[in-house]
């Protein structure tokens, strides 16, 4: 037997009324609520795809702890605890490389800034992003008078070292299919560029017959690049900044996502802040994660000597 009962949309800070008909512990269908005084029956596809999130296959429901490259549940108390103590160690050795995106609640909800502000005061960062639009310029300027810093109008998840998401990793909890979109166009057009370049190079050095991708380095890969590198045979290089592009940690999410074969570390020395000591640091984030001599080894000296060996005349010194 069915029953209907009143209840909300959760997918954005519009709050609709929907009515869900429920049979045997499942969602069977969802509809706007026309007695609902805000919503008037209304209910946008978001709204009606939310129907997926309850009994979505793989859905999160108890945190999840990365161990080495396996994932392990664990008990909410431990979660809270050793993420609260990360966030602890982070907020004294690098206050402000933390970001905070606040997502779009922080226009729609007078609470959402509220707890954004009290995240940003706690952790101690200025730096608070959000896809904030004018219509809620005065929630953003209440905001920066209790942060005390301006809040940019876009978000820079790309290239943020840590994002904190409150409440579920949206994507992995398998939302309505448009939650993702709280990521800022900004960052996707930043995203979408660099895929562009990426296709761009692999495309025109795959169409050149006499190009063996194995002796071919494509530099400067990210997240969003590294595995089309990969994919063509090429070897992908990972240069190392401590703020911006790829930092030790970002580096080492990615030989977790794509293995050890053909990747190359390097530190940067340009124009941006660079860190010489940056390769060295990123061995020492592979062995706080678990990881054995033997990998970093191969990562940080077998690797760049087997590519290298594919000239005549490198040798690797003897001592
Ligand atoms: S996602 Fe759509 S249906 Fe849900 S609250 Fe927002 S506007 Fe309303």
């Amino acid at each position: 037997m069915s029953e209907t009962i009143p209840s909300y949309c959760r997918a954005c800070e519009g709050f609709c009324g929907v009515q869900l008909k429920v049979q045997g512990g499942r969602i069977t269908e969802i509809d706007g609520d026309p007695l609902n005084p805000f919503s008037a029956g209304h209910l946008c596809p978001v709204g009606q795809a939310t129907i997926e999130e309850p009994h979505a296959e793989g859905r999160p429901l108890r945190p999840r702890k990365r161990v080495g490259t396996e994932w392990q549940e664990v008990e909410w108390d431990q979660a809270i605890s050793e993420i609260g103590a990360s966030m602890a160690k982070l907020r004294r050795e690098h206050t402000r490389g933390i970001g905070l995106y606040a997502g779009p609640e922080l226009a729609f909800d007078h609470r959402g800034a509220i707890r954004a502000a009290a995240w940003a005061l706690g952790s101690g960062t200025p730096n608070l992003f959000s896809p904030l639009a004018m219509y809620g310029a005065s929630r953003l300027r209440a905001v920066e008078s209790i942060v005390g810093a301006a809040v940019p109008l876009t978000s820079d998840v790309g290239r943020a070292h840590y994002t904190v998401l409150i409440g579920s990793d949206q994507q992995e909890a398998r939302w309505g299919p448009l939650q993702s979109g709280t990521i800022h166009t900004q960052a996707q057009d930043y995203f979408r560029k660099r895929r562009q370049g990426t296709k761009l190079i692999v495309d025109l050095l795959k169409s050149h017959s006499g190009v063996n991708p194995d002796r071919v380095i494509i530099d400067h890969v990210e997240e969003h690049t590294i595995q089309a590198v990969l994919d063509q045979g090429f070897w992908a290089g990972i240069t190392l900044y401590p703020d911006s592009k790829s930092s030790p940690p970002r580096a080492v999410d990615m030989l977790e996502i794509c293995g050890r074969e053909r990747i190359w570390l390097n530190s940067a020395c340009d124009w941006g802040i660079s860190d010489p000591l940056a390769v060295p640091k990123t061995a020492i984030e592979m062995r706080h994660r678990g990881y054995s001599a033997e990998f970093v080894d191969q990562i940080l000296f077998q690797n760049p000597v087997r590519f290298l060996s594919q000239c005549p005349k490198f040798s690797v010194p003897v001592t």
